[in-house]
């Protein structure tokens, strides 16, 4: 049993009045022991399941843990980094759990697939200020010159325009521009002098398929927090522990993979 089947095995309980989980999990297994095994993961791997769980929008209970406990990790190593070490105690803890928000979101990029438009924020429209009726214009009396602008009904409407960006959906998608999310390129010099397709992972994304969130991104947030850290700093120490901190994500991942595998084949065999 793998993670995947934890998330069909989710799926399948709330889709199915019935409490029998063969088919989507392993055929040996039985509901109860799939919740054990759950259980079991998640007490021997909680930020790995957590996280995986969250990314996959299972719960929001999971993705809430999954950043605290990232948070912890963040918190045991931000000392590294001069410039959190320096941070008043409280300004550091806002630091890091923000990190690791934006950590979280960068991890479960792949699994989502889109991320909400930052153009109209989610809604799909965009509000636009029109002016309707007539201009104002200047009356003038014969030879005396202007004596005042004229009675209009101009007035400045609001109107809802659909966003040109997520053509109204109100979410983007994440798949790399240059290979659509397949995360490899034919790699044209190879494919030629070999005469087969070759391919190789995509230079944009490097092979993983969708566009990263922009580091920036999570700078800017913490810089509003702490001013002292600035895009010079950011790069030399804090960028560094902001990829470490996604880097634990899917290490934990993994960990939680063979927890549950070893958890599983134990039982299996009991
Ligand atoms: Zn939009
Ligand atoms: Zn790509």
């Amino acid at each position: 049993m793998n993670l995947d089947s934890v998330v069909k095995y989710h799926f399948a309980k709330s889709t199915q009045i019935n409490d029998s989980p063969r088919g989507t999990s392993s055929d040996t297994l039985t509901g109860t022991d799939v919740m054990a095994a759950m259980g079991m993961c998640q007490s021997r791997a909680p930020l790995g399941y957590s996280a995986f769980l969250g990314k996959m929008e299972i719960s929001d209970n999971d993705k809430k843990r999954a950043v605290q406990l990232l948070t912890q990790y963040g918190m045991s190593k931000c000392d590294k980094v001069a410039a959190l070490r320096k941070l008043d105690s409280n300004v550091k803890a806002k630091v890091v759990q923000t990190l690791a928000k934006f950590a979280f979101k960068d991890y479960s990029r792949s699994a989502a697939g889109v991320e909400r438009c930052e153009c109209c924020r989610g809604s799909g429209f965009l509000s636009e200020k029109r002016s309707t009726g007539k201009r104002y214009c200047t009356v003038y009396n014969k030879g005396h010159g202007p004596v005042g602008d004229a009675e209009t009904d101009a007035k400045i409407e609001e109107v809802k325009v659909i966003c040109k960006k997520c053509n109204g959906k109100g979410v983007v998608s994440v798949a790399c521009c240059k290979c659509n999310g397949r995360g490899e390129a034919v790699h044209r010099e190879e494919t030629e002098r070999q005469g087969v397709p070759v391919k190789r992972p995509c230079k944009q994304c490097l092979g993983r398929g969708y566009e990263r969130i922009p580091t920036t991104k999570a700078l800017q947030s913490v810089s509003a927090i702490a001013p002292s850290l600035t895009l010079d700093i950011w790069k030399r120490g804090v960028k560094p522990f902001y990829e470490d901190l996604i880097a634990q994500l899917e290490r934990e991942e993994s960990f939680a993979e063979t927890q549950l595998k070893r958890v599983t084949s134990n039982i299996a065999e009991d």
